[in-house]
C-alpha cells in the first residue's frame, strides 16, 4: 500500500530498460478511516457523515463544533484536513493523515532512487535581478557563446529554456527573467530551479527587485550566485554592491560568507565563462543527481495551442529519461509524445534529466507549473489520468485552505506546524523592520516565526504569490490591498491581516500562538470607489467626484483613503451625494460625490475603501 515500492518495479520490455514510475493500483483498497489508540487515522478528505461514523460522534455535534469555529457545514460536505483536525481535537482525539502515495498524486511522490543508479545531472538555473540590470543581455551573451547544439546553426531559439556547455558540462537555463514566473511555479508547488543567478548592476546597486529576488530565492531555499554586471561602466563599484548585499544577508565569499560572486559585463561579454564555471562548481557542491534509467517525471515550463500542431508544451525533465513515443500524463489528461525537439528545433529521440524539450502530442494545453509523468503503456497513462480527474473533483469538493491565524494554535499543538511564515508590508521601511524584529522574537521552542519579506509598499500580486507558495500569512500595516489583489488572495487562500497600530499586530500574533485570536470584531469591506475629479466647494471642503468600482458606499460608513496602496487617512464618510441629492448608498458602477469628515487633501486617483466592523461568531 505504501507507495514507494510501487515505483521500483522493472519494466519487462526488452527494448527499454527504464524503470516504470507506476504499477497499476487495481485490486488494492485504501484502509478505512479508523480510530487507533486515541489517534484518528485517515487518508483522504471525508464528509461530515463519514467522519461522524469513523469517530463515533453524532453528525450534529460535529456540525455544531465547526459552527462554533465559524465554519458552516452540512452533513454531506467534504471536510478539509484543517476541519477534520479541529473536530478531532474538539472530541479528544489526536489525528494523523496517512499519505497514500499513488500515481494519481504523482506530485507527492518522493522518488527514492538507489544511489548506484544515480548520475550527475546538469543544474537548472534561473536569472533574476532588478529591471535594466542586464538579465536579457546576459542571457544573450551566454546563449551566443555557449550553445550546445552547433548543428542547428545560429542562435535562433524556439523555447524559453536552453542548455549551454562549459568544460564539457551542461547547464540548463530557464529563460524567463523575472520573478513572476519563478513564484508562480512555486505557488503551484513546482520547484524547478537549483541555482538563482542574481544580476546586480554595479552602477546602480541593490534595488527593490534585487531584494525581491533575494526573498524569493531564500523562501525557496535556492542558493544564489551574484553576478555584478556592467563593470565596464566608469562609475561601477562592484565592492560596494557586495557590501550592500551583505546588509541583506547575502554574504559574499570575499566577506567571509558562502555566496559566490563574479564581476561581469554582459554587454562586452566579459566574465561569462567565469560565471558559468562558478555555476558548474556550485552544482558540483550541490551534488545534483538523477536516475536516467526511469521513465521521466518533470514540470511544464510553458505551453501554447499551436494552430497547426495542437497543444505544445515545453517540459523540463527532472528525473528519468523522456523518449519520443512515451505516454505522458499531465494535469488530468494524457497523450503520446509525437515529436520532441530541443531549443534549436533539432528533433530528439531521448531527453535525459535536466533537459528542456518542446513536445507535441498532448491532448490538451497544460498549465505552466503542472507536473508530468511518463509511462511505458497507454493503458497505464489512461488509468492514471482518469484517477487524477477523479481526485481533482474530490479536492474541488473539499476546498483547500492555507494557513489561517485562527487555526494556528490547533495546528501547532497537533504538531502540524513548526514554522510560521510571515510577510510584512508597511507604509515605511522602518516600521516593516521593527515589525519583523518583534515578530521573529516571538518564536518559541515549538514554533519558529520566519519573516520572509518585510518591506515598504502596497500588498502586491507578487506578495500574494510568495505567500501562497510559502503558506505565509501577510500582515499589512497602514497599507491596503486593492480589490484585485484581495481577490487573488482569496483565490489562493492567503490570509491578509491589516492593522494600523503596531502593538495590535504583535498582540494578534501572540494571541494566535495561544489560540485566542480575537475574532469578535472583524472588518468587512463594503466597497471601493475611485476619485476621478476634485471639486473645491466653499463651506463644504474638498469633494471627490467618484466612481464606485466594487461593492457599495454607505453614508456614515468608516472609510480609508488610499494612495498607491498606502493608507493616507482613516476616518468616516462625510456626505454622499448623487447629483445634488444626499443618498444613503451608492452601488458598484455608479458615480457619486463624497467628502471625508475632517479631511480635505483628497487627490485624483485616490481610492476610498468603505468598511464596517462586524461581530463574528467565536
Ligand atoms: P533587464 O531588464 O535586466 O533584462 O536588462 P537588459 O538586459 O535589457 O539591459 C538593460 C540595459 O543595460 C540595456 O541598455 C543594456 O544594453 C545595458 N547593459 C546590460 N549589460 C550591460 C553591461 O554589462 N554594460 C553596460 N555598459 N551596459 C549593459
Amino acid at each position: 500500500m505504501k507507495g514507494k515500492s510501487n515505483f521500483h518495479k522493472k519494466n519487462n520490455n526488452p527494448h527499454q530498460n527504464r524503470v516504470s514510475n507506476f504499477t497499476p493500483n487495481k485490486g488494492k483498497k485504501e484502509a478505512a478511516p479508523k480510530v487507533n489508540g486515541g489517534v484518528f487515522v485517515y487518508s483522504k478528505p471525508l464528509s461530515v457523515g463519514e467522519l461522524s461514523k469513523a469517530i463515533a460522534v453524532p453528525a450534529n455535534d460535529i456540525i455544531k463544533a465547526l459552527f462554533m469555529q465559524g465554519k458552516m457545514v452540512t452533513i454531506n460536505q467534504i471536510l478539509d484536513d484543517e476541519a477534520i483536525g479541529t473536530v478531532c481535537l474538539e472530541f479528544g482525539y489526536d489525528f494523523k493523515k496517512e499519505k497514500i502515495v499513488d500515481a494519481a498524486h504523482f506530485e507527492d511522490i518522493e522518488i527514492v532512487d538507489d544511489p548506484e543508479n544515480l548520475v550527475e545531472r546538469p543544474p537548472v538555473v534561473t536569472i533574476m535581478g532588478h529591471v535594466d540590470h542586464g538579465k536579457t543581455t546576459l542571457i544573450d551573451a551566454i546563449r551566443s557563446s555557449h550553445i550546445v547544439d552547433t548543428e542547428a546553426g545560429g542562435i535562433s531559439q524556439e523555447i524559453g529554456a536552453y542548455q549551454v556547455e562549459i568544460n564539457g558540462k551542461k547547464i540548463t537555463f530557464i529563460d524567463t527573467p523575472g520573478h513572476a514566473a519563478f513564484t508562480a511555479m512555486r505557488a503551484r508547488g513546482a520547484s524547478v530551479t537549483d541555482i538563482v543567478v542574481l544580476v546586480v548592476a554595479a552602477d546602480d546597486g541593490v534595488m527593490p527587485q534585487t531584494l525581491e529576488a533575494i526573498d524569493h530565492a531564500k523562501a525557496a531555499g535556492v542558493p544564489i550566485i551574484v553576478a555584478v554586471n556592467k563593470i565596464d561602466k566608469p562609475g561601477a563599484n562592484p565592492h560596494k554592491v557586495l557590501e550592500e548585499l551583505m546588509a541583506h544577508d547575502v554574504i559574499a565569499e570575499e566577506f567571509g560568507g558562502d555566496v559566490m560572486s563574479v564581476n561581469i559585463s554582459a554587454k562586452k561579454k566579459q566574465g561569462i565563462d567565469e560565471l558559468l564555471e562558478m555555476i558548474a562548481l556550485k552544482a558540483e557542491m550541490l551534488e545534483l543527481k538523477a536516475n536516467p534509467n526511469r521513465y521521466a517525471i518533470g514540470t511544464v515550463l510553458e505551453s501554447e495551442l499551436d494552430k497547426g500542431e495542437g497543444p505544445k508544451a515545453t517540459l523540463l525533465v527532472q528525473n528519468g529519461t523522456l523518449n519520443a513515443g512515451d505516454f505522458v500524463v499531465v494535469g488530468e489528461t494524457y497523450g503520446k509524445i509525437r515529436r520532441m525537439t530541443n531549443e534549436h528545433r533539432s528533433v530528439l529521440k531521448s531527453a535525459p534529466p535536466s533537459t528542456p524539450v518542446s513536445v507535441i502530442g498532448l491532448s490538451s494545453v497544460p498549465a505552466a507549473g503542472d507536473r508530468f509523468m511518463a509511462f511505458p503503456e497507454e493503458r497505464q497513462a489512461k488509468e492514471v489520468a482518469e484517477e487524477r480527474a477523479l481526485a481533482k473533483q474530490n479536492e474541488a469538493r473539499s476546498g483547500t485552505s492555507a494557513m489561517s491565524l485562527s487555526d494556528l494554535n490547533n495546528l501547532v499543538n497537533a504538531g502540524k506546524v513548526k514554522d510560521i511564515n510571515v510577510i510584512v508590508k508597511s507604509d515605511s521601511n522602518g516600521t516593516a523592520e521593527a515589525l519583523k524584529a518583534n515578530l521573529e522574537k516571538m518564536s518559541t521552542d515549538k514554533v519558529k516565526i520566519h519573516v520572509l519579506l518585510a518591506s515598504a509598499g502596497a500588498i502586491s500580486d507578487s506578495d500574494i504569490m510568495l505567500a501562497s507558495a510559502s503558506h505565509a500569512i501577510i500582515f499589512g500595516f497602514a497599507v491596503r490591498p486593492d480589490a484585485r489583489v484581495r481577490q487573488l488572495a482569496e483565490e489562493n487562500h492567503v490570509e491578509i491581516r491589516l492593522h494600523n497600530i503596531i502593538y495590535e499586530v504583535l498582540d494578534e500574533m501572540e494571541a494566535a500562538l495561544k489560540g485566542m485570536v480575537d475574532v469578535e470584531k472583524v472588518e468587512s469591506v463594503l466597497g471601493e470607489a475611485e476619485i476621478r475629479h476634485i471639486y473645491k466647494i466653499t463651506h463644504v471642503g474638498t469633494v471627490g467626484g467618484s466612481y464606485v468600482t466594487s461593492g457599495l458606499l454607505k453614508s456614515g460608513a468608516k472609510v480609508r483613503l488610499i494612495r498607491s496602496g498606502v493608507v493616507i487617512y482613516d476616518g468616516k464618510l462625510g456626505s454622499l451625494k448623487r447629483f445634488k441629492d444626499d443618498v444613503k448608498e451608492v452601488k458598484d458602477g455608479y458615480e457619486c460625490g463624497l467628502t471625508i469628515e475632517g479631511y480635505n487633501d483628497i487627490k485624483e486617483g485616490d481610492r476610498v475603501e468603505a468598511y464596517e466592523l462586524v461581530e463574528k461568531a467565536e
